[in-house]
Parts: structure tokens; sequence; C-alpha cells
């Protein structure tokens, strides 16, 4: 018990770069002795639980110049990584150019961690809570320098991300999201939600997180719906039949059924010691059909209206 803890009583030497090529010069000289910290509020959830050891030489990225700042640009809106999640909860055009990433925000930890976690760090770990709902926002990536040109859109860099050939140099500078403008100009009833479920009501670490956003059109026709589904260690995406199968079409009884059947077998993530496969899909399919019935037949006194 004591030994695998010891790793924690030795003291990481902290190098606090201030340009992106400075951190990621560090990061090629020092290799896998040296890690990326942010908030660090993952990084020391990892050292404590033994998942991961600690690192000779931690790599402060919160100095670096660009990573921070929130602004609109483009018909955009840009968010700096360092971006703290307590601020991502509670800034008017972040819950007004998406509404998810503001709900998947609110649901992260508590407030003493989303004041010190950042969007970035969620991002970069491959499988945060806010990647659902970015996923489904459209929302592009700065990688390595907030000025990175093309932007790599979510779910690219997510493919990227799990994949063996992973840069570890990467730092993901930003997000850009359309600007709430921007998309409200395409017509029709706007809607975009996220809904979380864990071990309990609140302060939990997920089991299942899923996204839905797109447009309900004044003849009740769904366009451009996007699904995303993730939690837990599962890696977030798209559902893309899922998707399809909602597209051009009007709310009806075998719809939501054949919704739930296409998320359940398109959604196969694996089980962990709290919940299997089988349980996380399902609870999937049932949380994006529920969403979807609840915006087709919205009541007055809802909590929610589409945006
Ligand atoms: C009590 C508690 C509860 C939590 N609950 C949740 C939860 O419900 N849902 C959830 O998703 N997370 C949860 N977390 C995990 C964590 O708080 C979030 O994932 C947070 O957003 C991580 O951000 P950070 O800035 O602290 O990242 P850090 O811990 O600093 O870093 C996380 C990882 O990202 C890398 N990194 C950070 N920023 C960058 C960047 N800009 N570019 C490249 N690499 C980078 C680091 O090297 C590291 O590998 C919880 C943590 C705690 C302690």
């Amino acid at each position: 018990m004591l030994q695998w803890r010891e790793h924690l009583l030795r003291t990481p030497v902290l190098y606090q770069p201030r340009t992106l090529e400075e951190a990621r010069k560090l990061k090629r000289e020092l290799g896998a002795k040296a890690v990326y910290a942010a908030g660090g509020t993952l990084l020391r959830t990892l050292w404590e639980n033994g998942t991961a050891a600690l690192p000779e030489a931690l790599i402060d990225l919160r100095g670096v110049a660009g990573l921070s700042g929130i602004r609109h640009e483009d018909g955009h809106l840009y968010i700096g990584a360092l971006t703290e999640l307590s601020v991502c909860r509670s800034r008017g055009e972040i819950a007004m150019a998406s509404p998810a990433l503001r709900e998947a925000a609110r649901g992260i930890a508590a407030p003493s961690v989303r004041n010190l976690a950042t969007i970035g760090g969620n991002i970069t770990c491959g499988n945060g809570d806010v990647l659902p709902a970015l996923l489904v926002a459209e929302a592009e990536l700065a990688v390595s320098g907030p000025d990175s040109n093309p932007w790599v859109p979510m779910a690219a860099w997510l493919a990227d991300r799990w994949s063996s050939t992973y840069d570890p140099e990467t730092i993901v500078a930003g997000v850009r999201l359309p600007a709430a403008s921007a998309r409200n100009e395409l017509g029709g009833r706007r809607f975009e939600v996220y809904r979380k479920v864990g071990r309990r009501e609140a302060f939990t670490p997920s089991l299942v997180t899923a996204a839905l956003a797109g447009t309900i059109g004044e003849d009740g026709v769904l366009r451009s719906v996007r699904i995303a589904a993730g939690g837990g260690s599962s890696r977030p995406h798209r559902l893309e039949r899922a998707e399809a199968l909602l597209e051009g079409r009007r709310f009806s009884a075998e719809l939501m059924s054949s919704l739930s059947e296409a998320v359940h077998e398109e959604y196969a993530p694996s089980g962990d010691a709290f919940a299997t496969g089988a349980y996380k899909s399902k609870t999937a399919a049932n949380l994006i059909a529920a969403e979807l019935w609840r915006l087709l037949h919205p009541r007055e006194d809802s909590p929610e209206q589409p945006v």
C-alpha cells in the first residue's frame, strides 16, 4: 500500500514555458519523463489512485501565451484551452453558442475542482465529459497554436487522439464553436441538449454521456441532426447511422423505436467495474430517445426549452 504511494513524496521538476514552441521543445527533449499540466485535477487523480506514476517533470502550460481568453472571431466563439470549466458553465456567450457544452461543464465534479480544471485538459484526456457536447456542437480545435490552419474538426482530432500515432508533443490551444448568430440564420427551432448518467445523482464520474443537436422545422421535420455518446473511459463518438435515420423525418412512435435500436447497435462501449457495456449502450439509447421525445413534445412548464 505504502509502496505505490512512495512516488507521491517526490517533487517533480517544474518547467514554466512562456510560448508554445518552448513548451513543445521541452516535451520533445524530456519525452516520457515529462507531462503537460494545466489545472492538474485529472493528473492528481491519476497519481493518487496509482493509474499513473508521478513524472520526473511537469510542463506547466498556464503561463503559455495564446492559450487563454474567450473571443468572437470570424463567425465563431473561440475558447482558449486554459479556460476553466467554471467559466464554461457561467459565461453567457458559451451557453448561447453551445447549451450542451454549458450543461456538460455544469455536471463535472464540484465547484472547487471546476475552478481549476480546464476545458483543454478535459478534451485532451480523450474521454472527458465535454467531448460529446463538442462533437454535436461542430467544434474545431486549434492544435499546438491558436492560429493553426486548418482548424481540426473535433471528430478527426479525437480519432487521432485515440490512434497509436498520436504525437505526445501535441498541445490543444483552444476550441472554436460556430457563434449563436451564425446558427440562428439557418431557421427552424434549433436544439442542443446534453445528458449525463453517473453512479449517483451529483458529483459523480460519468457512466454514460449523450448529446443531441439539430433543428426542427415548422413542418416538424428534423434536419442536421447530430448525436454523440461517451462516458467513463469510453471513446466518445458521433452516431452517424442513428443521425441518418432521423434526417428529414417527422416524429412517429416507430421512428423513436428504430432510433433506440440504432443507438443500441451503434454505441458499443466496454464494460467496467460499475456497469456492463450492454447497460451503457441501452442507457445511451434511452437517453437519446427520451430527449428527442421531449424536444418534439415541448411542455410549457419544461425546465429546458429548445434554444
Ligand atoms: C474530484 C474530481 C472529479 C472529477 N469529475 C469529473 C467528471 O465528472 N467528468 C470529467 O470529464 N472529468 C472529471 N474529473 C477530471 C478532471 O477534473 C477534468 O477532466 C478536467 O477538465 C481536466 O482538466 P485539467 O486542466 O485539470 O487537466 P490536467 O489534469 O492538468 O491534465 C489532464 C491531461 O491533459 C493534458 N493536458 C492538459 N491541458 C492540455 C493542453 N492544453 N494540451 C495538451 N495536453 C493537455 C495533461 O498532460 C494530462 O494528460 C474529475 C476530477 C476530480 C479531481
